[in-house]
């Protein structure tokens, strides 16, 4: 891992016992196994190939996804399975945030399918708090074709024109779904040849519906060069046109697929020159977001330990209180419980992205976070090895 700048955070990131408290010693010792699994790079090579594999020609995986994989990284198939998860982080003082990880539809009976959930995702969480935000893509309500072309500016053709039509009505249903029931939606970045289009969505959204308070949240990704300009454009255009900023910002998921495009493209890259240039441009993000907490509401949606600290010590200097109604620090679930849980029992506002849908649909997900576990010199290494360390503690402890 790249050695990064001492901070003087007002929170511990060392605290296994706070941090694994809400596992039984059965579920302590599951999650080592899993994780220990997915630390063997070779071994999670043969499962996301063969998963990959099964995906492709519908062979059927979920009887080993589920018992596994599915149950570290996913609430359950449905909201219903999922409610021992969401009530599980809301004793910790963790908020869900339940994320419909059903991928690459193409059928208008799936976007209408998915608008249906998610509206239903929102009415669930009116008024709780331990559902405080709900999630999207909109790549789940139209196709990807379609985003592409809107990006591109690209003439449309008649049949499609009419998708065009629907794509807004629907995120104009779900946007107002969310105002009408007081839960803030984070709309999720996508591919930057994607994001033009969702873009001017979201900002004709946040012009509604942000009058009072931020509901529409845009999603900034600080591995493109282009972000923080962009940032610092939106909360101009956010002040002068009198609707509040959301934002979450995230690092950006993709690198190799925005870099690959742009290669064979032959169009300059959209991400920045070097991990450190992306970390410089998170934090910055930050930093302007504490800024300008008047009118930000921000979410720093990453598993960096760097950045999460940072921020604690933003807030501090500037004399935010912990809970700041303006500010969320945000996991995956099953991913990184020692900086949330420490993070929770220190006052501060988390939630997780709790993943749900049809073990099969989840594939794609559950493959990236196997694939991003094998690293085992970055921030997953030190979950297992904590998780590792917590059941020392616990054997001496008995
Ligand atoms: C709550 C939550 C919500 C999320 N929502 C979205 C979303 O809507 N859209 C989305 O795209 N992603 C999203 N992500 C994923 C996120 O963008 C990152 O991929 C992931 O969190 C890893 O980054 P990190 O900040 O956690 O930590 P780190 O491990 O410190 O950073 C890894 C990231 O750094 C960047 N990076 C790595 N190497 C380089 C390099 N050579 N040059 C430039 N940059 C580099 C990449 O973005 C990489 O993912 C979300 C993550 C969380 C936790």
């Amino acid at each position: 891992m790249e050695s990064e700048p001492k901070t003087k955070a007002p929170v511990s990131f060392e605290d296994g016992s706070t941090a694994f408290a809400h596992l039984s010693d059965q579920e302590l010792n599951f999650a080592y196994w899993i994780f220990r699994l997915m630390n063997n790079e070779q071994l999670t090579g043969v499962a996301t190939g063969l998963a990959e594999w099964a995906i492709r020609w519908n062979l059927p995986v979920s009887w080993a996804a589920k018992p596994t994989i599915f149950k570290v990284f996913c609430g359950g198939e449905s909201i219903e399975e999922s409610k021992g998860a969401i009530e599980k982080l809301g004793a910790n003082g963790i908020g869900a945030i339940l994320d419909y990880s059903v991928e690459g539809q193409e059928k208008e009976a799936e976007f209408v399918k998915t608008e249906r959930e998610i509206i239903r995702m929102i009415e669930l969480a009116k008024g709780r708090k331990d559902i405080p935000v709900s999630c999207m893509k909109v790549s789940g309500i139209c196709s990807n074709g379609l985003l592409e072309a809107l990006s591109a500016k690209r003439d449309l053709s008649a049949s499609e024109r009419p998708a065009v039509a629907a794509l807004h009505q629907r995120f104009e249903r779900i946007c107002k779904a969310a105002y009408d029931n007081d839960v803030p939606i984070y709309i999720d970045a996508e591919e930057s040849w994607l994001q033009d289009a969702i873009d001017r969505l979201v900002e004709s959204m946040m012009a509604r519906y942000n009058k009072d308070r931020a509901i529409v949240f845009q999603t900034i990704q600080m591995f493109r060069h282009d972000r923080l300009d962009y940032f610092q454009k939106l909360i101009a255009q956010g002040r002068q046109q009198g609707f509040k900023i959301g934002v979450k910002v995230v690092r950006g998921a993709y690198l190799d697929k925005e870099n690959n495009r742009a290669a064979e493209k032959g169009y300059p890259t959209p991400i920045q020159p070097s991990k450190q240039a992306t970390d410089d441009a998170y934090n910055a993000a930050l930093k302007l977001s504490v800024e300008n907490i008047d009118w930000v509401e921000v979410c720093a949606g990453t598993h960096n330990e760097y950045s999460c600290l940072y921020l604690t010590e933003l807030m501090q200097e500037h004399g935010l209180q912990n809970a700041h109604p303006h500010i969320y620090f945000s996991q995956l679930y099953g991913m990184s419980d020692y900086m949330s849980f420490n993070l929770a029992a220190g006052g501060y506002n988390v939630s997780k992205y709790l993943p749900y849908g049809p073990v099969r649909s989840t594939l794609p997900y559950l493959i990236r976070r196997a694939k991003e576990n094998t690293a085992i010199a970055g921030q997953m290494g030190k979950e297992f090895r904590m998780i590792h360390e917590e059941k020392k503690r616990r054997k001496a402890a008995r």
